[in-house]
């Protein structure tokens, strides 16, 4: 079975609710099963600055979707805890983005896997690398570790 990371982040409202919402809706769907997920951090915003801080978090799933069926659910989960999208980047009850899943390569418009930003973000990494540390980008070779050190 495939094992999909997903990064979930919130800035507005009870953001520790939000993050434990998200994850429960997830692991309800059929086809998620939640195996484990980092400690919560609080980070600041990234991109646009004028904003509250965020809480962030990695978690690590079984995942028997196609890579397009887990997109559609996290943004359906993000909808329905209220997250109206305004500007990338901006404040937000939740965001959900999609990691990797297993070692797939997609680069379409509405899904790029490895998820771009890995790399550079360090509220991702931090958590990606307490849960997995040997995890390994399929494109570079680097592991979270690597990249965590490296940024
Ligand atoms: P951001 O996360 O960059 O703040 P959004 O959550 O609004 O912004 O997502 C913007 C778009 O990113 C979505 O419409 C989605 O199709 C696309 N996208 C591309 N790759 C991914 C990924 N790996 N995970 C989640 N969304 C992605
Ligand atoms: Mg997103």
């Amino acid at each position: 079975m495939r094992k999909a990371f997903v990064a979930l982040g919130s800035n507005l409202g009870n953001r520790h609710e939000n993050i434990e919402t998200a994850l429960v809706a997830l692991n309800e769907v059929a086809g998620l099963n939640l195996i484990c997920c980092s400690k919560v951090i609080e980070t600041s915003p990234f991109g646009v600055t004028n904003q509250p801080d965020f809480l962030n978090a990695v978690a690590l799933f079984y995942c028997q979707l196609e890579p397009l069926q887990l997109l559609k659910t996290c943004q359906q989960i993000e909808t329905n805890l209220g997250r109206i999208r305004t500007r990338r980047w901006g404040a937000r009850t939740i965001d959900i983005d999609i990691l990797s899943i297993d070692d797939l390569c997609i680069n379409i418009t509405e899904l790029t896997l490895p998820h771009p930003g890995i790399a550079e973000r360090k509220f991702v990494l931090k958590p990606l690398t307490e849960i997995a540390p040997d995890w390994k980008h399929p494109q570079t070779g680097l592991t979270a570790k690597e990249m965590l050190r490296q940024i």
